[in-house]
């Protein structure tokens, strides 16, 4: 899978700029486990620009993905905004990037440079922690797994705060020792 451009040194002379829309070809990613949907006809649009030691590069678009919203697991539609600026040099040594380093870009001896894996990495980049269908879901029943989205179900509802089910346990506990305490009165 690759994306490649062609960046020969005759094709563009110093100062040229020239702009190119790729279909979008990456490997695939995944998202907590589920394979991250890209729709069909994504695309990224690249600007190349000649400078002086190779070519300066930028590349934007927006590339739609179907996700599962974290909360009800709805399929849920995201756009990843895609932007971003590398340098390709005439004379890269092809190094493994360091850990956390991006992936250089960097020359085939045919004059190509392939960009599938640097915009890859920026998707993965920009996809937020939390994908959700909407601000307002209301997710999943823990108890039954009913879409609550879509329809309550009969589990019996629990008002109590969990959070505060530890202090309450303490207050019924004081009201216990309170009338049941043996060495009281006499
Ligand atoms: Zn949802
Ligand atoms: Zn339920």
């Amino acid at each position: 899978m690759n994306m490649e451009l062609k960046v020969r040194r005759p094709f563009l002379n110093l100062g040229d700029h020239i702009q190119i829309k790729m279909p979008l070809v990456i490997e695939p990613i995944d998202r907590l486990g589920t394979p991250l949907v890209i729709e069909d006809d994504a695309s990224i649009t690249v600007d190349l620009y000649r400078i002086d030691d190779g070519w300066s590069l930028h590349a934007f678009g927006l590339v739609m993905v179907e996700v599962l919203c974290d909360r009800c697991l709805a399929p849920t539609k995201y756009a990843i905004p895609l932007d971003f600026h590398a340098e390709i040099l005439e004379d890269a040594v092809m190094d493994d990037p360091e850990p956390g380093e991006q992936t250089p870009l960097w020359l085939s001896k045919k004059g190509w440079v392939d960009i599938s894996a640097r915009v890859r990495e920026e998707m993965i980049l920009k996809l937020p922690l939390k994908l959700i269908c909407d601000e307002a879901c209301r997710g999943l029943c823990a108890k039954c797994g009913q879409n609550l989205n879509e329809g309550s179900c009969d589990c019996e509802i629990d008002d109590t705060d969990p959070r505060l089910s530890p202090l309450a346990e303490l207050k019924e506990k004081m009201l216990d020792t309170e009338t049941e305490d043996p060495n009281r009165g006499g």
